[in-house]
């Protein structure tokens, strides 16, 4: 089969490998969509150390069955799907209590890291398990399936948030998954969603999917900003996109005494805390990591039209063209959001 390898680190070169066994309980994926994840942007030049070469990445994808294992009963061949990004085992206690998310043998597909190494979807074919994989509505187009797994991780952010009916909200970081978070906020009950971002085109985009506001920490104090557009009192809930230390301290800074915050970015691995500011004002601060059961909501929400990806994909282009369209990414060419690459 034709894969997308990464040979060295920023070197991406596209090779025959052999397609993957199946075992019985595997689904053998002839791979449609995929989409690059910024995780994959930095892991490409070694910086995350989560992508050590050699390695097929890719782990936002979609397409069909092309066989399945001899245990697998209830999905054949031609069948359009999409799968989850984590392989969990399934039999594990986090398994058992439905935060499949935290397995004890988690692999993310397309990941290699030390521990292990898991080729992921920028091929002509994946092997999964059947656990992880989910039938696309027919009205979901390949582009949008692949669009799933950012999507689970936004729903899975959301379901840890405690997000009430007129709710404010302020989402700090509008990239790809902050415009989901801000789209999820709103069908979630949000009176008032406030986005932020250092660039005005992403502000722009972010009113366009439902923002109320959208306030560039370049031009203006955004903590004093969002108290004089709540009468003082400052956001219900914060969701941070970035990971990193001004990012945090901005959402943390808006929120009201008793608000809360997630966390979704995750780019540095250690952040300066404003702890007594979160400590005295009795903030909630949670982590949220990947999804954990999301897929089937996620795809209804597609299949209604509940949220819009379309906005968020700039480009989709034949897996050939992947090396090219990695360097532009790299590059942090202006206005590149979601690109999908198709084997
Ligand atoms: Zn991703
Ligand atoms: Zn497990």
């Amino acid at each position: 089969m034709k894969a997308l390898l990464l040979t060295e680190y920023r070197r991406l070169e596209m090779t025959e490998m052999p397609a993957p066994e199946i075992g019985p309980d595997d689904v053998l994926v002839r791979v449609r969509a995929c989409g690059i994840c910024g995780s994959d942007i930095h892991g490409f030049d070694g910086s995350s150390g989560r992508r050590i070469p050699p390695l097929v990445m890719g782990h936002e994808a979609s397409g069909m069955v092309a066989e399945v294992g001899s245990a697998v009963k209830d999905l054949r061949a031609g069948d359009r799907i999409t799968f989850d990004s984590m392989v969990y085992c399934g039999t594990c206690r986090y398994c058992r209590d439905g935060e499949s998310n935290l397995c004890d043998q988690r692999r993310v597909l397309g990941v290699s890291c030390g521990d292990y190494r898991r080729h992921g979807a920028f091929a002509e074919y994946l092997a999964v398990p059947r656990r992880i994989v989910y039938r696309l509505p027919d009205s979901v187009s390949f582009e949008q399936a692949a669009m799933v797994e950012p999507l689970s991780v936004v729903f899975h952010a959301l379901r840890l948030t405690p997000v009430r009916l007129g709710d404010t909200a302020v989402v700090v970081g509008s990239g790809m998954i902050g415009l989901l978070v801000v789209q999820a906020l709103r069908r979630a009950g949000c009176g008032r969603v406030i986005a932020v971002d250092l660039e005005d085109s992403k502000l722009e985009l972010a009113r366009r999917l439902g923002a109320n506001d959208g306030l560039n920490p370049k031009r203006c104090d955004v903590p004093a900003e969002v108290g004089a557009l709540t009468g003082g009192r400052g956001a219900d809930v914060a969701v941070e996109a970035v990971g990193a230390t001004a990012p945090i301290q901005t959402a943390a800074a808006c929120l009201r005494k008793g608000g809360a915050l997630t966390l979704v970015g995750n780019l540095s691995p250690k952040v300066e805390f404003p702890l007594q500011w979160i400590v005295t004002r009795e903030i909630r601060v949670t982590g949220s990591c990947g999804s954990a059961g999301e897929y089937p909501a996620c795809l209804e929400a597609l299949e209604r039209g509940m949220i819009d990806v379309a906005p968020l994909i700039s480009a989709t282009a034949p897996l050939e063209e992947g090396a090219a369209w990695f360097d532009r990414l790299y590059q942090g060419e202006k206005g590149l959001m979601k690109v999908i690459l198709k084997p």
